[in-house]
């Protein structure tokens, strides 16, 4: 996928400036800067939840040029296709951490409640959390909630993984777990992954790494050999 040209203002703040990325398909980009730098308008920009004010996105089939606005229809096909891992998780709390992973599959992907089922227990499996189906997000840590909130953007089999600071409210080594959890999955599935992060140590895991600054792209890297997660440090 491919964002070209694009602008955003909040107000009178000029926030994304002329900014043009690309993303490899099947690989994983780490979006690297500072507090306040624009990754996490970029990152919403990608699955709309905020929309650009200038430029083009291009994903498969779907071209949008912002200028213009985004039907129902672009934003749905677009949602179908990103999952979304957050800093704070964002569980809906009522829901128990099964029904959380079976919502995008049963209302987004209409699968049927049976198929969605099964499917979540595996992933839930995977993630270590099997025996927690059926616990509410209050009773989980943050680590627990951050898997539930990984197996829950896995369920929908993105093709684009989009994760805003995913590891910033963990502990290191709790941090250095969900991490290699998302690698693994993400291996797995074959989805391109976006992580964003204001800590540059995690720049070796991408297989390209982009520096923002300022509403800009500054530096664009890529790694041959991109680490094994275990074998960083922070
Ligand atoms: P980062 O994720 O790199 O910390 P953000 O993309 O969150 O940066 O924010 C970039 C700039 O846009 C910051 O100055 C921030 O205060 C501002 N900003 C972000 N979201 C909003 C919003 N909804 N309304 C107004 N300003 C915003
Ligand atoms: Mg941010």
């Amino acid at each position: 996928m491919k964002l070209a040209k694009i602008n955003k203002w909040f107000g009178e703040k000029h926030v994304l400036k002329d900014v043009s990325l690309e993303f490899p398909a099947g690989q994983t980009t780490v979006l690297v800067g500072p507090s306040g730098s624009g990754k996490s308008t970029i990152l919403r920009s990608l699955n709309l939840l905020e929309q650009p004010d200038r430029g083009t996105y291009d994903f498969d089939e779907l071209h949008l040029n912002f200028t213009k606005s985004v039907s129902r229809k672009q934003k749905l096909l677009l949602r179908q296709k990103t999952g979304m891992v957050f800093q704070d998780y964002n569980l809906f709390p009522h829901l128990t951490v099964l029904q959380n992973v079976t919502e995008g599959p049963i209302r987004v992907l209409k699968q049927s409640k049976e198929a969605a089922n099964q499917e979540a227990l595996e992933i839930l499996s995977k993630v270590g959390l099997r025996d927690f189906a059926d616990a509410y997000p209050a009773q989980l840590s943050g680590g627990q909630a951050q898997r539930v909130a990984i197996a829950r953007a896995v369920a929908k089999n993105p093709q684009l993984l989009l994760c805003d600071e995913p590891t910033g409210a963990l502990d290191y080594e709790t941090g250095k777990q969900v991490l290699q959890i998302l690698q693994d999955m993400s291996r797995e599935h074959g989805s391109t992954v976006i992580i964003v992060t204001h800590n540059a140590a995690l720049a070796p895991i991408g297989d390209q790494v982009l520096h923002i600054h300022d509403g800009q792209l500054v530096k664009q890297e890529r790694n041959q050999h991109p680490a094994d997660i275990q074998s960083i440090e922070w």
